[in-house]
């Protein structure tokens, strides 16, 4: 594998992180998103993060300075035509990552594996856009991507086992552990688990069974879960959340997998979690 540049396309909360995860691994970085101002944004919190680790001291102010001189902001897609490997992280919406792969296929060297952070979305959807589907790749990363140790590495109907090899060998380098998803099936392992139970816990709510405090605090202490499904929703973003029930919903031509009420009505007004400041609870 000889990967030194990584093109990270988004810069929110996902993008952030993973950005910050390649950069500290030793990768050059390019980071893109449509607006200069999300990007020093995401560069100011990853500084933030970096800064605290000095001052207690768990990094070094040169690898601090290295870190960051190692990432290349960028509003172009075109830079990302010097990218050795392309981790895509824009919003969970198919309709926009099929527009970005599609792009990307033009800009990338034709050898270049293009990988999604999709969270539940279709991989084989997505590859069908370019003209490489063999070197399409989910790579699911969890948040903070920085500190969560899993990244589930999912195939596409036509992912090639050198491109599964490739991505399993990066996300290593990065101190993941990987699982391999065999089937492209939505919402692979974590999600397809996690989300009915963060649905259910919404229909609780809006039956009136119990409180969200209440559901956390059930779900922590007699589950062991470090987070209750509200605290989780919060801070993944109610919209995620919504926007993964939906697909599932869909997808498995089940309703039951829909989004409730309370969740539509929340992404409504706006209150999607940590990152808008309020969600199920206020920040
Ligand atoms: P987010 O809303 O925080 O960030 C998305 C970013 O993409 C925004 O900054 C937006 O400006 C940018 N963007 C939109 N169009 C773009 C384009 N054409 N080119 C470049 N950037 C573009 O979302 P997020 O939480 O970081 O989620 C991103 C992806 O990661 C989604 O597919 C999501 O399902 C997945 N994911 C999210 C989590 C989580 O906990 N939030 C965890 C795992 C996976």
């Amino acid at each position: 594998m000889n990967i030194k540049t990584i093109g990270v396309v988004g810069a929110g909360t996902m993008g952030t992180g993973i950005a910050h995860l390649a950069a500290m691994s030793g990768y050059d970085v390019i980071l893109r998103d449509i607006d200069m101002a999300f990007i020093d944004r995401s560069i100011k919190n990853m500084d933030r993060l970096m800064s605290r680790s000095v001052e207690k001291g768990k990094m070094t102010e040169d690898a601090r300075q290295a870190t960051l001189a190692r990432i290349k902001a960028t509003t172009e897609l075109e830079d990302l035509a010097s990218a050795d490997f392309v981790i895509e992280v824009v919003l969970e919406k198919m309709d926009l990552k099929r527009e970005v792969f599609q792009a990307l296929d033009r800009i990338c060297r034709p050898e270049v594996i293009l990988s999604t952070n999709t969270s539940s979305m279709s991989i084989t959807e997505i590859a069908a856009t370019t003209s490489r589907p063999d070197k399409v790749c989910g790579m699911h990363f969890f948040n903070p991507a920085q500190i969560m140790r899993l990244c589930e590495i999912i195939r596409g109907i036509k992912s090639s086992d050198e491109t599964i090899a490739t991505a399993t060998e990066l996300a290593r380098a990065f101190g993941k552990t990987t699982v391999e998803v065999k089937k492209d099936s939505p919402g692979f392992i974590v999600n397809r688990i996690m989300i009915p139970q963060n649905v259910e816990a919404a229909r609780l709510l809006q039956e009136g069974v119990a409180s969200v405090e209440d559901i956390d605090t059930a779900i922590k202490l007699g589950l062991n879960y470090p987070m209750g499904p509200f605290e989780l929703m919060d801070f993944t973003g109610v919209d995620i959340n919504h926007a993964v029930m939906e697909y599932f919903a869909d997808e498995f031509r089940d309703s039951q997998y829909g989004a409730p009420q309370i969740i539509k009505q929340m992404v409504r007004a706006g209150k999607l979690g940590k990152k808008s400041g309020e969600g199920f609870y206020k920040y």
